[in-house]
């Protein structure tokens, strides 16, 4: 396995694969890998030839007063999972390699980022959809693996690789939890010990929402509200958002009449989560 700090240097290298008539796959992830991202990473091992793994902590997608700093980092550790899992190369570049100065141009995106992480994280999915975008035209992959518990990112990188007529194919996979139903995060390692039943509020709510639809009630309102009362019950959580929306346009929705997401992100403690499932309306 290669680690490569320089976008020419992978660059480069990819050239050489892709002339050999390899096939390349790409997971982009900030580090502090876990089971999650190795599921990500091992769909691409056995769909390619090739598999990039890029390990950077994207400035540009953390407002002023987020984690950035503190946000977790275990190289080493990484590199071990990496090498176990046959990934071939870690792009892992500087910050200044990523941003030189005098760097101007961002990917910008509307609509489906005025929802959820969208308002409460001003300008976070103009950063994710700029570093993806230079991550893609780095590697050049054919396929580019992303989890859908980040949900409305995956949908902000299917409709830029769409509107940019991007050659990718994106692939969205499972959510990985743990044992217990809490959706893997690098950001899992803030909960304090007493705040841990706290953060299984959040997959908990979904069987509140499954209880709801079974009874057939199909306002949106009286789902999200109790989800709403549901997590606000356990100490430590603070509530970012609840909301139910459209599959693929992230618009909320008023009536459960066609298929919808469940989308939440909560404080609790010091750590951000959030989590989402899938509803299927039966007609
Ligand atoms: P991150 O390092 O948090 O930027 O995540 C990198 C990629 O891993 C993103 O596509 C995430 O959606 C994905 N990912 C993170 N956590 C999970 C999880 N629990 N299950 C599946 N994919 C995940």
């Amino acid at each position: 396995m290669k680690i490569i700090e320089t976008a020419a240097e992978t660059k480069a290298e990819v050239k050489r694969l892709k002339m050999q008539g390899k096939t390349v796959g790409m997971v982009p992830t900030m580090g502090f890998l876990h089971e999650g991202h190795m599921s990500l990473v091992k769909q691409s091992v056995e769909d390619n030839d090739v598999t990039v793994v890029s390990i950077f902590v994207n400035p540009t997608q953390f407002g002023p007063n987020e984690d950035l700093e503190a946000y977790p980092r275990d190289f080493e550790k990484d590199k071990a999972m990496l090498t176990e899992a046959g990934a071939d190369i870690i792009f892992y570049p500087s910050v200044d390699e990523m941003y030189p100065e005098g760097a101007i141009t961002m990917v910008k995106l509307a609509s489906i980022t005025e929802t959820l992480c969208g308002v409460s994280r001003p300008g976070h999915f103009d950063g994710v959809a700029t570093i993806v975008c230079k991550l893609f035209n780095i590697a050049s992959p054919d396929r580019a693996y992303f989890g859908s518990k980040d949900y409305q990112q995956l949908q902000v990188i299917k409709r830029m690789v769409k509107d940019l007529n991007m050659d990718i194919e994106v692939i969205d996979m499972p959510i990985v939890r743990e044992e217990d139903g809490l959706a893997m995060s690098s950001r899992n390692i803030y909960l304090k010990p007493e705040e841990r039943e706290s953060a299984l509020s959040l997959s908990r709510s979904f069987e509140i929402v499954e209880r709801l639809i079974d009874a057939e009630e199909i306002s949106a309102d009286v789902v999200q509200l109790s989800v709403e009362e549901f997590i606000a019950g356990y100490p430590h959580t603070e509530i970012d958002y609840i909301e139910i929306v459209h599959p693929e346009r992230m618009t909320e929705m008023e009536k459960l009449t066609e298929d919808f997401v469940v989308a939440l992100a909560v404080k609790v403690g010091r750590a951000r989560l959030i989590d989402n499932k899938f509803f299927s309306v039966k007609k």
